[in-house]
């Protein structure tokens, strides 16, 4: 093989120090390998787990290469709510008055007694150890994200959004977006809500701007394929492969490589291995197109004898593992995030979708035309916050106490039609002109995705239901079963009891055309499981042995049942910080 491509990164702070040449780490590495790029640390995945590992291995002295698969940075963190639950007594919780300490947020997280209304349990099966260590670097985490120009919005912490950690006490925060333009939209916020609105917007472009100024290389639209072990599975992992335009290049690192690859929602053999439902119809997983959480750290993880932790954290029917759609008549309808015209992918999210305001105003059919819950039913309780009402750390009353719930939306979506497949094939939502006016919807494009299959009309119901064609809907719909249920439905508006799934109160009879069919298909979220991890974040294989030189954090690890942001950052900066620590492999 020919080296297409050899650069050289510069040691110590800038351009300069000393640096080593690539013909020397040639010849220190295994036969067959032409390194086209020799740095200290390979960190994979521009976004939460990511930024803040290169960034403080960087400042640490260490020479860093971050890879981003796509052309723009930021992963699902700069598509997020910015919701931000890190505590252990930070100055933010300080200054508000809460009182908070890490053997709090270790007690929380560990706290076998906390369950959902639908008995799932939150943190029953956290790795202790694992909780240890994020416990004890909450502190230094928020210090470092604020010391790095994260700006959260000056009023008191509370469990909203982004799942709370633990349930004794308020420590969720939200970043501001300040001045940085919207990836949503493409342009900054309004001035009124530039300091007051929560987004990941204003968690990560102040990371990217930091890492850049800090001298972290970043090579954009390259994604790594695998991982370089020195030896079969013995030896250190030594690099990666990445793939750019067609290409493979070789990344040597001499430190280590840290994974930040963001989960593996997207790729749909591997998130079947938690839940055989999730088959290929769940096509608009949160945070898609501005990233995909296609498991590749995972992949490149098990590969080279990395296990998997703590799996039963990513079926827990809680949380937004699955969620409802907030919008619907578009591929990507997660509740928290629309894409308008004017944000850099627009042209792949294709619709902004139309927002549900009220259940009330559709019924939800399966692929055969039929109704399978009460429409307004709620998908799984997020976390514990909110449902464990007097709280008390470790006590048998919190489950005493919880208001049973099955919450069975999802499970009933899920179920599919009975022909022996799995999953729950396309869920549409059915509705008439007098719910158009009622949502204010403008159910044109680019509000709604007809010419990709996510939306059609039609004058009359049966019409209707001849016309829904598309890749996932695996059989026609019967326009007899369509007429029909819609009928069924309206005459329970008549008798004001839907007799069917006791659906509270009917409201709306589907009687005026045209009439129209939004894809309404649960969304995938965030995984709660993934590569085996210790305290330091260093990758452990099948033996609980650790595999040198590979560090992992948030969506991709396992072994933490918490979602988003929080775990992510805070693992990023144990794992960069240990890392940085690690002997360079000559
Ligand atoms: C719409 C939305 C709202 C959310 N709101 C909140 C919230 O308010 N609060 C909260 O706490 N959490 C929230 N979350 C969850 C949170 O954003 C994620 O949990 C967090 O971003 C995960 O961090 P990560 O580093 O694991 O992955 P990401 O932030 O997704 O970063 C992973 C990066 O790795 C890249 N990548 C993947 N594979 C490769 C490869 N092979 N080679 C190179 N690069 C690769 C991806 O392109 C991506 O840029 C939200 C998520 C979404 C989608």
């Amino acid at each position: 093989m020919t080296i297409n491509r050899r650069k050289l990164l510069a040691g110590g702070a800038g351009a300069g120090a000393a640096a080593l040449s690539v013909a020397a780490a040639q010849a220190q590495s295994p036969p067959g390998i032409q390194w086209d790029y020799d740095v200290d640390i390979v960190v994979v995945g521009a976004g939460a787990t990511g930024l803040p590992a290169a960034i403080v291995a960087r400042e640490s002295g260490a020479r860093v290469i971050l890879v981003e698969a796509e052309s723009h940075l930021g992963g699902h963190a700069i598509c997020s709510g910015g919701n931000l639950p890190l505590g252990g007594g930070t100055s933010f919780q300080k200054k508000w008055g809460v009182t908070d300490s890490p053997d709090l947020i270790f007690r929380d997280l560990t706290d076998w007694s906390v369950t959902t209304a639908n008995g799932a349990a939150d943190y029953r099966y956290n790795d202790r150890e694992i909780i240890r260590a994020f416990a004890d670097n909450n502190v230094a985490t928020y210090d470092f994200l604020v010391a790095h120009g994260v700006v959260l919005v000056d009023k008191a912490p509370d469990e909203r959004g982004g799942g709370s950690v633990g349930g004794s006490i308020m420590r969720e925060m939200h970043c501001a977006p300040v001045d940085w333009p919207l990836i949503q939209t493409g342009k900054p916020a309004k001035p009124e809500d530039r300091l007051k609105i929560s987004t990941g917007n204003g968690l990560m472009h102040p990371l990217i701007a930091a890492a850049r100024k800090a001298g972290v290389e970043i090579l954009t639209s390259h994604k790594m394929k695998s991982l370089h072990r020195q030896g079969q599975k013995s030896g250190p992992v030594i690099g990666i492969a990445a793939e750019t335009n067609g290409r493979m290049v070789n990344i040597k690192a001499r430190k280590a490589v840290v994974l930040g690859t963001g989960g593996s929602t997207s790729n749909v053999n591997f998130r079947r291995m938690f839940d055989p439902r999730l088959t290929e119809e769940y096509c608009g997983v949160a945070g898609t197109p501005w990233s995909y959480q296609d498991a590749s750290g995972e992949l490149a993880g098990m590969e080279i004898g990395a296990a998997l932790w703590g799996l039963a954290n990513n079926t827990g029917e809680f949380g937004s593992v699955i969620t409802k759609p907030g919008t619907i008549g578009g591929q990507y309808g997660y509740v928290n995030l629309r894409f308008f015209p004017g944000s850099e992918v627009f042209d792949k999210a294709r619709a902004t979708g139309l927002p549900v305001k009220d259940w009330q105003d559709v019924i939800t059919v399966n692929m055969l035309g039929k109704r399978f819950y009460d429409e307004t039913g709620p998908q799984y309780q997020s976390d514990n916050h909110g449902v464990n009402k007097n709280y008390v750390q470790n006590s048998y009353l919190n489950a005493k106490n919880m208001k049973w719930n099955p919450r069975n939306y999802l499970n009933a979506a899920m179920a599919g039609i009975g022909d022996g497949h799995n999953g729950g094939g396309p869920i549409w939502a059915i509705f008439d002109s007098d719910a158009v006016e009622r949502e204010k919807w403008d159910v044109n494009p680019p509000n709604t995705d007809p010419a990709n299959g996510f939306f059609f009309s039609a004058d009359t119901i049966g019409e209707l239901a001849q016309k829904i064609k598309m890749k996932y809907q695996r059989v026609p719909m019967p326009p007899e079963n369509l007429v029909a249920e819609v009928a069924r439905y309206n005459s329970f508006v008549d008798s004001g009891v839907d007799a069917d799934f006791g659906k509270p109160k009917p409201l709306y009879k589907i009687a005026k055309g045209p009439f129209y069919a939004a894809w309404a298909t649960p969304v995938l979220h965030d995984t709660r499981a993934g590569l085996r991890i210790n305290a330091k974040c260093q990758v452990m294989d099948m033996n609980g042995e650790v595999i040198p030189g590979l560090y992992c954090g948030g969506e991709s690890a396992g072994g933490f049942s918490l979602h988003g942001l929080a775990r992510a950052t805070c693992q990023g900066f144990i794992a960069g910080t240990n890392a940085a620590r690690e002997p360079s492999r000559a």
